[in-house]
């Protein structure tokens, strides 16, 4: 391949709202089968709405909404920005004292003397708390609908589930189409649970689904395809996500991401729209037969 012919590829990138980070990207983009997409931010939006705030029997609606507002507040990740927004029409969020980020789990924090723990489950019981049958059974029809179910709790015992919603970008669907019609596999890569994820996955039409998969253990699942001898590309937006972005052969970040994910990978698809990707690989392919 001559130099001048792959910088012609990737200036027809640019136009596609693609940006390539160098000329030999197109080489293993060429190669790629397997697509890694995250979940949220990528095939969703990642703006998500609070839908539901339910209290555990005998707890106070509105303080449950006040201390998790208070302490996502503290927090960038998307659900946090939702309850936080909606938390704050009722009055200046509470002080936060010892936030904590629980990677992929949630967060903790003191609030008003209280230790409050919110996020998943998993979190709520690995911090000693509590939960009753009745919120786990809330956590679970929410997550069944294909909403996020974010527990809170405190002083021994979850308190309550706040449900939050995510909407499948309006192009993830066609995306999907046009990988499978490349030959390659779409598989959906999330921390979010299981119920959700194959929501989600349903709806944009990825019939393999790996969720409840922590931050650091993306990278660790795009090293077990590639040692399966899968040519991996990983589409992501987060800084969850980085690690997985520069292990994958080829690294595709969201424009609309985080720096931290455009800075570990190969390309960028500049508008966050995943057909992009598609754009990309066919480039690729075309580009280098073109040379050939
Ligand atoms: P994804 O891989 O879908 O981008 P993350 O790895 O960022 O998701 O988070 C995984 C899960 O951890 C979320 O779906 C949520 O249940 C929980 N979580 C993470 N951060 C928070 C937070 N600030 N508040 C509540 N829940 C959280
Ligand atoms: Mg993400």
């Amino acid at each position: 391949a001559t130099p001048t012919a792959l910088l012609v590829g990737t200036g027809r990138g640019a136009q596609l709202g693609i940006l390539i980070k160098g000329p030999e990207v197109l080489e293993s983009t060429k190669r790629v089968d397997t697509v890694l997409l995250d979940k949220t931010g990528t095939v969703t939006a990642g703006k998500m709405a609070l839908v539901d705030v339910l209290p555990a029997d005998g707890q106070d609606r509105s303080e449950l909404l006040r201390l998790v507002g208070a302490l996502e507040a503290a927090s960038e990740h998307p659900i946090a920005r939702a309850i936080a927004a909606e938390a704050s029409r009722t009055g200046t969020p509470a002080p936060v004292t010892g936030f904590a980020n629980a990677e992929g789990l949630g967060v903790t924090g003191t609030v008003h003397g209280r230790e409050v723990v919110v996020g998943r489950l998993r979190l709520l019981r690995e911090r000693g708390l509590d939960v009753p049958r009745e919120v786990e059974q809330a956590a679970s029809a929410a997550e069944a609908a294909g909403r996020t179910a974010v527990l809170a709790g405190w002083d021994g015992r979850a308190r309550g589930v706040l449900t939050v919603a995510d909407t499948v970008k309006p192009t993830s669907r066609a995306a999907v189409t046009g990988l499978r019609a490349l030959g390659l596999t779409p598989v959906l890569l999330t921390g979010d649970n299981a119920t959700v994820a194959a929501a989600v996955a349903a709806e944009v039409g990825i019939d393999q689904v790996i969720a409840e998969v922590l931050p650091a253990d993306k990278a660790e699942v795009v090293k077990r395809l590639q040692a399966e001898g899968k040519t991996v590309a990983m589409v992501g937006d987060g800084v969850n996500d980085a690690a997985a972005l520069a292990q994958a052969d080829l690294g595709l970040a969201m424009g609309t991401g985080t720096d931290v994910a455009i800075e570990a990978s190969d390309l960028t698809l500049v508008r966050g729209d995943l057909t992009a990707a598609v754009d990309a690989i066919r480039l690729a392919r075309r580009t280098l037969r073109i040379i050939k």
